[in-house]
C-alpha cells in the first residue's frame, strides 16, 4: 500500500510520539483533490508522487482521514483534479452531489476557455459549491510559465464570483511564484477590485523555499479577503516566517491529499526546492539506492508546522484556528451569502 498512514507501524509511532499531543481535536483540510470514476481518459492513471492511482473518491478520503489522524474529527474542502484533458463536468457533478456541506465542502473546477457565464452562475447559485478552483493549465498556453492570473480568472468569471461572495482557490502561475512582482500586483488588484470574493493562495503562493517567501508577503498580508493554505509546505522556516507576518485568522491548514499521503518530502537546496521520493516521479529526485525510510508529505507538513509554532511560541488558540476554526468561519461566511 503506497499510502503512508498509521496503518504502517512506522507512521503510527510518529503520530504517537510527535503529533498526537500537538494536533487539535478538530481538523479541516482545506485542500483536497477528488478524482471520481470516469474523469480521466479510459485506461489512464494519475501519478501520486510516482504511485499510479485509478481514482480517489470521497470514500477513499474518509478512510484515509481516519487513518492519518486517529481519533480526530475531520472535515475537508474538496475539488477535482484540474487537467484540461479530464472531464471537469463529471468531476464537479460528483462533488456537487456528494458534498452536502456537513463534512465535505466542494469547490468547482473553473475553465476560462470551456466554461460559460451561464454555467458558472447556475452552479454557484445552486449552493453546491463554495467557490471555484482555476488552474494555470486551463489557460492552454504553450508556455505554462507565461500564464497570468487574469487569464485564469477573466473579468466575467470574477464578476460572478464576487456577486456570490464566493471563494477562489488560487494556484498562482509563473516561475517565481509568490516572489513574482506581476503576480503580487495582480493579486492585490484582484482582491481590491473584488472585495466580496475570498481568495485563498494555495501553498502560500507556492513558496516552498525560504527566499520565495522572505519579504514577499508585505503587500498581501493586509488584504482582508486573502487567505493562504499550507498544502505541501514541509519547510518550517517558510512557515515560521509566514506565521510572523500573516493575520493568524487567515491561515488555513490543507494537505493536497491524495498526493500528501504518498511517501516523500519537499526539500530546499540552494534557494530552490524539489521533492524527494522513494520512487521516480516527474517532480522529484528519487531515492534509487533506498537510503531512506520515508513518511508522508502530510506528516512532514505537520512536523514543520509544529516546529514553526514552537519557535514562534504560538499557543493552542493559534492551532485551533489554523487547523479548523479559520476554515470553518470562512466556509460559514461564504455559505451565509
Ligand atoms: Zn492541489
Amino acid at each position: 500500500m503506497w499510502r503512508e498512514t498509521t496503518k504502517h507501524e512506522r507512521n503510527l509511532r510518529i503520530w504517537r510520539e510527535e503529533l498526537e499531543s500537538f494536533v487539535p481535536e478538530k481538523i479541516l483540510d482545506f485542500h483536497v483533490h477528488i478524482l471520481n470514476a470516469g474523469v480521466m481518459p479510459p485506461g489512464e492513471t494519475f501519478s501520486c508522487a510516482g504511485h499510479p492511482i485509478a481514482g480517489y473518491d470521497l470514500d477513499d478520503l474518509a478512510a484515509d482521514l481516519a487513518e492519518l489522524y486517529p481519533g480526530r474529527e475531520t472535515r475537508a474542502v474538496c475539488f477535482g483534479l484540474p487537467d484540461p484533458r479530464y472531464d471537469a463536468g463529471r468531476n464537479n457533478a460528483y462533488l456537487a452531489e456528494r458534498c452536502r456541506g456537513a463534512r465535505f465542502f466542494a469547490l468547482r473546477l473553473f475553465d476560462p476557455v470551456g466554461d460559460t457565464p451561464a454555467a458558472l452562475e447556475a452552479d454557484l447559485r445552486s449552493g453546491a459549491f463554495l467557490g471555484i478552483k482555476p488552474y494555470p493549465d486551463y489557460v492552454r498556453k504553450a508556455d505554462i510559465n507565461a500564464v497570468e492570473i487574469p487569464e485564469m480568472l477573466p473579468d466575467w468569471a470574477m464578476e460572478i464570483v464576487d456577486a456570490y461572495g464566493a471563494l477562489v482557490m488560487l494556484h498562482i502561475p509563473r516561475k517565481a511564484r509568490l516572489a513574482d512582482p506581476l503576480n503580487q500586483r495582480q493579486i492585490v488588484e484582484l482582491a481590491a477590485s473584488r472585495r466580496r470574493a475570498r481568495i485563498v493562495l494555495a501553498h502560500i503562493g507556492r513558496a516552498y523555499y525560504l527566499k520565495c517567501v522572505l519579504g514577499n508577503l508585505g503587500a498581501i498580508a493586509p488584504l482582508p479577503n486573502v487567505y493562504v493554505d499550507l498544502a505541501m509546505l514541509n519547510n518550517s522556516e517558510v512557515l515560521e516566517y509566514a506565521f510572523g507576518v500573516l493575520d493568524p485568522s487567515r491561515i488555513l491548514f490543507g494537505t493536497d491529499a491524495p498526493l500528501a499521503l504518498a511517501p516523500g518530502k519537499a526539500v530546499e537546496i540552494n534557494d530552490q526546492y524539489t521533492y524527494v521520493t522513494p520512487v521516480p516521479w516527474k517532480l522529484s529526485i528519487s531515492d534509487e539506492r533506498r537510503k531512506l525510510v520515508f513518511t508522508s508529505f502530510a506528516y512532514e507538513e505537520l512536523r514543520a508546522i509544529r516546529k514553526a509554532v514552537e519557535r514562534r511560541g504560538l499557543g493552542r488558540d493559534f492551532l485551533r484556528g489554523l487547523f479548523y476554526e479559520n476554515g470553518l468561519r470562512l466556509i460559514e461566511s461564504v455559505a451565509a451569502r
